[in-house]
């Protein structure tokens, strides 16, 4: 099993306040304390919350710290550049303005495409955010780029690789107690393109990026253990499936954890096809069918699909899961959440 190798070690600061977005003079600023903040910054790490902003757009906050995935914060009308030949226009908006949001104290970026972290975004961001990613998305975002535009901390995974994200504890533990909260995250197999040869598609396969699913493993670990995750004991797992569509492997994934219990599953549906709705050749991400197998092959206790009816490109509405997921018996493993709304979960002892 090759899930420890641990590549990045990286710690997470309850205490910072820091909004995402750069300031207009380019410098981080405080977030601003809203009257309705979209994520409450509780510090018990005995329960999180995950809100879902739009696209696969969401906000994990547990322990204190708020975790962002795929960023999107463009608008209905909106375009984004995919490829060569490959373009999509927003329809939704998000449920939050990214001038809006709480302190964020990581992202977690499954793969370098507009739509899941757009030209707003690339612009805003504040440069020392921590972005968790694909080693081809680190080339873009960090590599590639120069002086202030630079992103400064991004950490690249190859798939079962590991990033480690450490909460910074307030201090106020006993010696007796020394734990800490952490996140585990490994980078699942993910497939944006179907294998095999396709000579139709080949023009448009330059569009395609490398995709990372995510593990996140939620939990306490020993302070005063030599070892980077020594006595971890994982509270809640959840999977974040990325843009793939259902391959072989992905059978990976219920092979490496086994008996460990997958909690929750988010899962990228839309049936995604390009290059685009007036020429649908290739979907790239799961439709229903594929969203109900990858259901089935991962078995969490609870899935709640995102990334289903953003873009003209997503061809597979939700209604088409839905109505699925009913007919498979299955509808008591999924919770719908609608943009702006949130799932409240507890972590085991
Ligand atoms: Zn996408």
């Amino acid at each position: 099993m090759s899930s420890n190798i641990i590549k990045h070690q990286l710690t997470l600061d309850p205490a910072n306040s820091l909004a995402p977005t750069r300031s207009d003079t380019g410098v981080a600023h405080d977030a601003e304390p809203k009257e309705a903040q979209p994520v409450a910054n509780s510090k018990d790490d005995s329960t999180g919350t995950l809100r879902f902003i739009g696209t696969a757009t969401t906000i994990l906050q547990w322990a204190g710290i708020n975790i962002m995935t795929d960023p999107n914060f463009l608008h209905a009308g909106d375009h984004v550049h995919l490829g060569p030949g490959v373009t999509g226009t927003r329809l939704t908006n998000p449920a939050v303005e990214l001038e809006e949001l709480p302190a964020i104290h990581a992202i977690l970026l499954t793969h370098y495409h507009a739509d899941h972290f757009d030209q707003k975004v690339e612009e805003q961001l504040r440069r020392d955010l921590p972005i968790v990613t694909t080693p081809h998305a680190r080339e873009h975002l960090a590599d590639k780029k120069t002086g202030a535009e630079k992103f400064e901390q991004v950490y690249g995974l190859d798939r079962f690789e590991n990033a480690v994200l450490n909460v910074k504890s307030s201090g106020a533990n006993s010696a007796a107690d020394a734990k800490q909260a952490a996140i585990k995250v490994t980078a699942m197999p993910g497939k944006h393109v179907p294998p095999g040869p396709l000579g139709v598609a080949n023009d448009i396969l330059g569009a395609v990026p490398p995709v990372n699913g995510w593990m996140l493993e939620l939990g306490q670990k020993t302070t005063d253990s030599e070892e980077p995750m020594g006595g971890f004991n994982c509270g809640y797992r959840i999977y974040i499936s990325g843009d793939t569509l259902m391959i072989d492997d992905l059978h990976e994934i219920p092979k490496l954890y086994g008996e460990h219990k997958i909690d929750l599953m988010l899962i990228h549906l839309g049936g995604t096809t390009i290059p685009g709705p007036n020429l649908p050749l290739l979907m790239v991400t799961m439709d229903a069918k594929q969203g109900v197998q990858l259901m089935q092959l991962i078995n969490a206790d609870l899935t709640i699909p995102i990334h289903f009816d953003d873009y003209d490109v997503f061809q597979s509405p939700r209604k088409d899961f839905e109505d699925l997921v009913r007919s498979s018996g299955l509808e008591e493993k999924v919770k719908y959440l609608d943009r702006g709304e949130q799932f409240e979960f507890e972590l085991r002892k």
